[in-house]
């Protein structure tokens, strides 16, 4: 039994379980035009790992099993797998609610073409990274030039309804640039609201804060820094018991590339495939043992319940 889970157990009785998918989440790709300082999943330009659309189909099937109010597709850049369309289609044929997780820049590539036109026309949800409204900021996680295509892409997904219209969401996302959790969502949300209006004329439908995972290339940040113990007690020493039933991997499945199946994004990050009897990847789906499972955990998990708790949807209270 690791930390996280004694203090799961001395609070809530038991181990952490899941206790229905609501999300699929679907990871198509490490491949990204970024190299960001925090990816906890280490993608990069030169990463090969793609899901095929072999496995694509199978992911279909088992949403239709599932029947999840919503389809996350994330990578990497979801964008750069060839066969994103054609899996867009195939769920929403199949009446699945589909969202992306974009990194905005990538849309302003001509090589994408009319995506922005495909994801309206086939009523998709974007999520779009924006680790923060000023740009010197953005500059330090993602590079140069990064944050004037984000802006460009904001403005873009404006102009054809996203983050205007009620049914065209387009939530941003925030994650701290130094080593802290984030400030409360709301209120940022207000401040990312009212100065992106005011600097660029960009509207949002909301903002989902995320805290920065002790694994993959922040860890690194982390180590380089000889801040890694420091961050660790600051995740242990904020821990919120209000968080424990929002976990995100309480309420969803998460399938790789190569259709390896995790409780959530930051455990396929560690490569800790789903486990206690769950099978483990896609081939050998189960829908009710899967709605079931055990929870595979570790001392990462303090990410989730420091303060107001993080989730890929945000924060949890
Ligand atoms: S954080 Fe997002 S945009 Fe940055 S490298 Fe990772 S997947 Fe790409
Ligand atoms: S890291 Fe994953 S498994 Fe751990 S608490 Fe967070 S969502 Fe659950």
């Amino acid at each position: 039994m690791n930390n996280f889970e004694r203090i799961i157990k001395k609070i809530s009785g038991s181990w952490l379980y899941c206790s229905n998918i609501k999300v699929l989440q679907v990871n198509i790709g490490l491949k990204c035009n970024n190299q960001c300082s925090h990816c906890h999943l280490m993608a990069s330009p030169t990463r090969k790992e793609m899901m095929s659309w072999e496995i694509m189909k199978k992911v279909i099937d088992i949403a239709d099993v599932i029947k999840p109010s919503i389809v996350d597709i994330t990578g990497g850049s979801p964008e750069l797998n060839p066969d994103l369309k054609i899996f867009i289609e195939n769920l929403k044929d199949e009446n699945h609610q589909v969202q992306i997780r974009t990194n905005l820049n990538i849309l302003c590539d001509p090589s994408m073409g009319e995506l922005p036109k495909f994801f309206l026309d086939n009523g998709v949800k974007l999520v779009g990274s924006l680790p923060c409204y000023l740009k010197e900021n953005v500059k330090l996680q993602r590079g140069l030039q990064s944050f004037e295509k984000s802006i460009e892409a904001l403005q873009m997904l404006n102009d054809i309804g996203y983050g205007i219209k009620p049914n065209l969401e387009l939530n941003l996302v925030h994650n701290p640039i130094g080593f802290n959790l984030p400030p409360e969502q709301t209120l940022l949300e207000e401040e990312y609201r009212q100065e992106l209006e005011e600097r660029y004329g960009v509207k949002l439908t909301g903002l989902l804060t995320i805290t920065n995972m002790p694994i993959g290339r922040f860890l690194l940040q982390l180590e380089g820094a000889n801040q890694r113990q420091k961050y660790m007690n600051l995740l242990k020493n904020s821990f919120n018991p209000r968080t424990i039933d929002g976990l995100m991997c309480r309420h969803q499945l998460c399938v790789d590339w190569d259709g390896r199946l995790f409780d959530c994004d930051f455990n396929l990050a560690l490569g800790l495939t789903v486990n206690h009897g769950a099978p483990a990847h896609i081939n050998d789906f189960d829908v009710d043992v899967l709605s079931k499972r055990r929870v595979v955990t570790g001392d990462h998990c303090f990410g989730c319940t420091a303060g107001h708790g993080s989730s890929c949807g945000g924060s949890l209270v």
